[in-house]
């Protein structure tokens, strides 16, 4: 039997102890060179002009040749105003590249020693990157769906007298949301990857046709074949896509072989994630972390050093966030991504 990837050395590009033994000129050109490229030109993030620009040595910082404008590696992208060193924002990218079933803000905390509030922001400033530069290009061909919930659940009463069907919409908290997902097939199955190579995650307020239809028309090219479970969310589909049914309550798989197991596959990391990390996850940032563990299933395959450069290049190309700027001073998002 061949090895399994994740025990292969091709797997283990990077190591938390590699990026702690980089000095702070290393770290700064590591910064530089996913941003910029390897070259000595630089964009200047507020006028946009890329040129040789002054470069000051002693504070690491350019002054722009056109605008005069004095700015560092990080300004204008999610980590501007950084207070921590370079070295630490690395770590904790590659701490969080290797917790493949997701990190929970306590953990980065005691990984690199920094307060609680501090790792809550910066886990998720990588997790907003992820959503900011995922791609939502069309799914084609096989392509699984399902849904799943979260936050909805009363908790159970003491004695069994009290207790209520939990099921029943009049007991459900308003707070109750969907994680609604798409996974494509990889048509050409090869060595390393097996099954989903694409994935595509959603919040709604309930597992519903018309949010349902509206995403597979956005997200899924003609022609394109659903497999979903019996849920009549999923009756509409049939009108436009090739639709084919698994029914859950008789069996998995059916007599011609169609299953939606690409889907449950996400939610079975998915919740891994919520019961052995997260615990809890804010409706304001469900999508990120449905998002999160998205990406985590479309780079399972992928060596961790691969993984670590698609985050920074995505960190260094989301702009700056209100948001994510003084977060624990009261600046925060206001609405939750839900789909409209
Ligand atoms: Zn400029």
């Amino acid at each position: 039997m061949s090895q399994h990837f994740l025990l292969s050395a091709k797997a283990r590009t990077l190591s938390v102890r590699k990026v702690m033994e980089l000095t702070d000129e290393q770290a700064f050109q590591m910064f530089k060179e996913v941003r910029w490229g390897s070259g000595d030109e630089v964009s200047c993030p507020s006028c946009g002009s890329c040129r040789k620009h002054y470069f000051i040595r002693t504070r690491k910082q350019w002054r722009c040749k056109d605008c005069a404008h004095t700015f560092s590696v990080t300004s204008g992208t999610i980590f501007a105003f950084h207070k921590l060193s370079l070295r630490n924002y690395l770590a904790a990218i590659a701490i969080y590249t290797n917790a493949v079933k997701g990190l929970s803000a306590l953990q980065m905390s005691r990984d690199l020693g920094v307060q609680y509030k501090t790792a809550f922001v910066l886990a998720h400033k990588i997790r907003e990157s992820l959503i900011e530069h995922r791609d939502v290009s069309q799914l084609s061909g096989e392509i699984h769906m399902d849904s799943a919930y979260v936050n909805g659940t009363i908790r159970e009463k003491n004695k069994k007298e009290d207790r209520v069907d939990r099921r029943l919409a009049v007991v459900q908290k308003p707070t109750k949301r969907c994680v609604f997902v798409l996974r494509q097939k990889n048509e050409y199955a090869d060595e390393i990857i097996k099954g989903s190579n694409r994935t595509l995650t959603f919040i709604m307020k309930s597992e519903n046709q018309a949010d349902i239809n509206k995403l597979a028309n956005l997200f899924v090219k003609n022609g394109s074949k659903i497999c979903a479970d019996e849920s009549s969310a999923y009756d509409i589909l049939h009108a436009k896509f090739d639709t084919r049914r698994v029914n859950h309550g008789k069996e998995y798989r059916s007599d011609d072989g169609i299953t939606n197991n690409l889907a449950e596959s996400y939610f079975s990391r998915f919740r891994r994630m919520q019961y052995g990390q997260t615990h809890k996850f804010g409706n304001l940032y469900l999508a990120n972390y449905a998002n999160e563990a998205a990406y985590r299933e479309d780079t399972r395959r992928l060596p961790n050093g691969e993984i670590f450069r698609d985050i920074m290049k995505k960190c260094a190309k989301t702009r700056t966030h209100h948001d994510w700027c003084g977060y624990w001073q009261g600046n925060k998002k206001k609405e939750e991504r839900l789909v409209a």
